[in-house]
């Protein structure tokens, strides 16, 4: 375990089993310096226990570095729930879930994550308050989806600047019309942008041809449309050795989480002349909502937070620029570096 790659020093992880409800789960704590860890609950056919424990450790080692990099007070942890098919989740296993995390006493908060959703988040939330992402009926905030949209709007307008462009006449290819990509695409339709879009689900790419005047293109052809900027709103590891080098874009921003198949995959693009804006850096639109709502913070205080993605990525652009340096490396340094500082803070002097 402690040599396991993905393992990098998590503060703690616990297997959770409930032979009642049929609940195998595991809650991965990365670090908690800088506050308590926030990650979703994946739920996922996984083809062997090992598969479940490594996307656990990957995902809330991910999230120590999003949040970090958001400037939210949060750590980072993730908790996978395995089921045998897609869709035998119950009720039960989420109630129980939720008096393991009440275990661990605050140092995990979950939220939704690919296979929950609402009504898990309420079953968790019978057994502890540890919990975020509960519905608008039900006291929460609901979707994050449209903040994350927001947030990636404000990337690409940042990433457009680094290249010396407004949005009004920039080519934007976008990967992806789900809740996130279609919310992105309306935006920069009304900032004047001008739309290539792709989507396996006709009726998203319908619209988008009728109400944002987007040009449609077949899924296999959109990483290669030349455009300004290409924006993944789709999937994982999109960007790798095979498809990098085919690329016909000035740079890339968009919210699918891990776009790089390799972190080495950042150097590719940088050698290509390619601008990458850090996915995490830019989809943080969500997990910045969530943390509000766990804090119960004003929603100005959210939205300020979600504009600061312009400078952040802007200081990373400048960082990388001058030491000639991929940015997906520049982001994970500054990222630590804000764990660090904070595992430096003095603690205010007793009373
Ligand atoms: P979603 O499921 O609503 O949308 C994904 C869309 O991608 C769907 O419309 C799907 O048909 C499409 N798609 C699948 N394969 C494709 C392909 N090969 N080419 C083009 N399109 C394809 O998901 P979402 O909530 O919009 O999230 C999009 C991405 O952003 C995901 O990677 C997610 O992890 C990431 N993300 C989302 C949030 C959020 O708040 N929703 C926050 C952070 C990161």
């Amino acid at each position: 375990m402690f040599q396991n790659l993905h393992f990098d020093d998590h503060e703690e992880v616990v297997f959770a089993a409930d032979a009642s409800s049929g609940l195998n789960a595991i809650l991965a704590v990365h670090d908690t310096t800088l506050g308590p860890s926030l990650g979703g609950c994946r739920v996922w056919t996984y083809d062997s226990d090992e598969a479940a424990l490594n996307d656990a450790l990957r995902l809330s080692r991910a999230m120590t570095y999003k949040s970090a990099m958001a400037d939210l007070p949060l750590g980072g942890g993730k908790s996978v729930v395995m089921v045998p098919t897609r869709g035998a989740k119950t009720g039960a296993m989420f109630e129980a879930l939720g008096k393991a995390i009440q275990r661990l006493g605050g140092r995990y908060i979950v939220a939704e994550d690919v296979g929950s959703e609402p009504s898990d988040m309420k079953a968790i939330s019978t057994h502890t308050d540890h919990v975020t992402g509960l519905s608008v009926a039900d006291g929460g905030l609901g979707d994050p989806s449209a903040t994350t949209a927001d947030g990636c709007f404000i990337g690409v307008r940042a990433t457009a600047a680094a290249l010396g462009r407004e949005l009004e006449g920039l080519h934007v290819a976008v990967q992806g019309l789900g809740n996130v990509g279609f919310g992105l695409a309306k935006r920069l339709h009304r900032a004047g942008a001008r739309l290539t879009v792709a989507d396996p689900h006709a009726p998203a790419v319908s619209r988008a041809v009728e109400e944002l005047g987007a040009k449609a293109v077949p899924v296999g052809d959109i990483l290669t449309v030349e455009a300004d900027i290409l924006s993944p709103n789709a999937l994982g590891g999109v960007l790798n050795e095979r498809t990098i080098g085919a690329l016909k874009v000035a740079a890339v921003a968009g919210a699918a989480n891990n776009q790089l198949a390799r972190s080495e995959d950042g150097e590719l693009l940088r050698a290509r002349g390619i601008l990458f804006a850090p996915d995490y850096l830019v989809n943080a639109g969500g997990v910045t909502k969530m943390c509000g709502d766990y804090f119960g913070w004003e929603s100005a205080a959210v939205t300020r937070r979600v504009e600061g993605i312009a400078d952040r990525l802007s200081a990373v652009f400048a960082t990388a620029a001058a030491g000639s340096r991929p940015t997906n490396e520049v982001a994970d340094e500054m990222a630590l570096e804000k764990v660090r500082a904070g595992a430096n803070r003095l603690e205010p002097a007793p009373a």
